[in-house]
């Protein structure tokens, strides 16, 4: 479903992911983590081509993202991102902001877009705020806005770039309580986080990432508790 194969990627000079080999599958959810600078924004980001890799292989859904005319909104409607920072139209209301994409590029019908951005915002706790602006919202109920926003796409893949790391500590477990229930869903989900709580209680496999290098994958028991990866190790004592 998600495809790579020998990817590299270059900014410039900057080697910053060597050799990726991935393959995701339909339902799964994965886990990268590593430290900063790693390549896992980057990497994830390739996954729906808001960066274009340098060479290799990466297919999503069957589509070559590196052909120029890739059909690259269907792809996007399909791999949905959730980003540190929310990202939300600070001019519209929550219910608009949910509703824009599905009605301008899917071409749902209004009133379709916005019952299901409803049923969306009572999935994450926030169906009373349908009217409200951003700015009139906490951190953490943006973010959880911003999932909705990704759901109400209907997409099969949910990509999160840190989605807690831009807020306040008592606002971190709403966000993930919303994304343990997503869960549950068939949706398949990669994760850039820190929390390794999440990582442990969701992950069917973590990812490792390190100097744009992945040097360990396994499940989460197997990660935390047998990794001999030295960098992985020095890694983990420091944010457990
Ligand atoms: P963090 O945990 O800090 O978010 P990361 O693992 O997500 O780090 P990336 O953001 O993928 O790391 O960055 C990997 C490398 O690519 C870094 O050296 C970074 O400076 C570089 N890089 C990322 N984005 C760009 C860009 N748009 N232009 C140039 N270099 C970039
Ligand atoms: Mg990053």
């Amino acid at each position: 479903m998600i495809h790579m194969k020998d990817v590299n990627k270059y900014f410039g000079d900057n080697h910053v992911l060597k050799n990726i080999n991935l393959d995701i599958e339909e339902g799964e959810k994965v886990v990268i983590i590593g430290p900063s600078g790693s390549g896992k924004s980057t990497l994830i980001r390739c996954m729906n081509r808001l960066e274009e890799i340098t060479d290799g292989v990466a297919e999503v859904y069957n589509v070559d993202l590196t052909q120029k005319n890739a059909p690259i909104q269907k792809v996007r409607q399909k791999v949905a991102m959730v980003f540190q920072n929310f990202n939300l139209y600070s001019h519209k209301t929550i219910l608009e902001n949910i509703t824009l994409a599905p009605i301008k590029v899917q071409k749902v019908d209004k009133k379709q877009a916005e019952e299901s951005g409803m049923k969306y915002l009572k999935r994450v706790g926030l169906e009373d705020k349908a009217h409200a602006y951003p700015a009139q919202l906490s951190g953490g109920q943006q973010q959880r806005v911003a999932i909705a926003r990704a759901l109400n796409m209907h997409p099969e893949v949910i990509l999160f770039d840190e989605p807690t790391s831009a807020l306040d500590p008592e606002m971190i477990q709403e966000v993930l309580d919303v994304m343990i229930d997503l869960s549950q869903l068939n949706i398949t989900m990669v994760v850039v986080t820190h929390e390794m709580g999440f990582a442990r209680s969701v992950a069917d496999r973590i990812i490792f990432m390190d100097n744009g290098s992945i040097v360990e994958t396994g499940t989460p028991d197997v990660f935390f508790s047998q990794t001999e990866n030295q960098r992985a190790q020095e890694f983990l004592s420091k944010i457990i």
